[in-house]
């Protein structure tokens, strides 16, 4: 998977990208992030990315010309190349799971960040093949949201977190939320771990635990739990848990 940022800030991007597993995901090759600074194709004496809006109002906008230049350097084509371009956006689609799941399926992704009013509208039209937002709140540039969606989809690349099948037990990956998790010690300021977890018990394991993960969601984000879409299994955990 090979990911560029256009950015006009990349020195932001130094300490989530260079820690941790991402750190280790981009030293044994499987993952290439590179930032680009967009002010870097403004190619006039002062390299000015913005200007003020037509029509007037506050604030500044980012120009078109160093965007359009910067896609087209980091993609050699701009739309309709194999790169997908993604416009870091509060009006694009909300970002959720399954949305990195998605993108972690794409060999070369490219973000763009916008700043101050944000970006010409004329970026959108012509190269701009999805806007996601990471929700109904602003931020004062893309370059978090790039941070969040690059990270979420980036333990879902085979290989990155180690152990391939630790984020399918993820809250959101299959709709509902996770079970709760435990670690030593058994017993801490007078609480102990549930008794099934120490029983070595597999199948009352993931029976407990599925009981648990149906039951969070249900409390928590309702919302999310088709009751027509479960299993007869799942549905007889949850009347268990409504019972318990
Ligand atoms: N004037 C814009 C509006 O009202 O829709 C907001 C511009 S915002 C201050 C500047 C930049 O931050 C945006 O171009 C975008 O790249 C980024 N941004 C802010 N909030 C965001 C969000 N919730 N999700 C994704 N990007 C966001």
């Amino acid at each position: 998977m090979k990911i560029d940022i256009l950015t006009l800030f990349p020195e932001m991007f130094a300490g989530p990208f260079d820690n941790s597993i991402i750190k280790r995901a981009r030293e044994k090759g499987m993952l290439e992030i590179h930032l680009t600074n967009i002010r870097d194709f403004a190619h006039d004496k002062h390299r000015i990315v913005d200007d003020y809006p037509f029509g007037g109002g506050s604030g500044m906008v980012m120009k078109p010309e160093p965007v359009f230049e910067a896609v087209e350097h980091v993609t050699a084509g701009g739309k309709g190349s194999a790169a997908r371009v993604i416009l870091l956006c509060p009006q694009g689609g909300v970002f959720d799971q399954e949305t990195a799941k998605r993108l972690a399926r794409e060999a070369h992704l490219v973000f763009i960040c916008g700043h101050y009013e944000g970006i010409d509208e004329r970026v959108r039209e012509r190269i701009v093949d999805e806007e996601l937002s990471i929700g109904d709140f602003v931020l004062t540039g893309g370059e978090i949201p790039a941070m969040v969606v690059v990270d979420a989809i980036s333990r879902l690349i085979p290989g990155v977190l180690g152990d391939e099948e630790s984020f399918i037990h993820d809250s959101f990956y299959d709709g509902i939320l996770e079970h709760p998790q435990y670690t030593r010690p058994r017993e801490f300021e007078g609480m102990p771990v549930p008794e099934v977890l120490l029983s070595g018990n597999h199948e009352k394991i993931r029976l407990w635990r599925r009981k648990m993960s149906l039951q969070r969601t249900m409390e928590r984000r309702p919302d999310l739990l088709k009751l027509e879409d479960l299993s007869a299994a799942d549905r007889k955990l949850l009347e268990q848990t409504e019972e318990d």
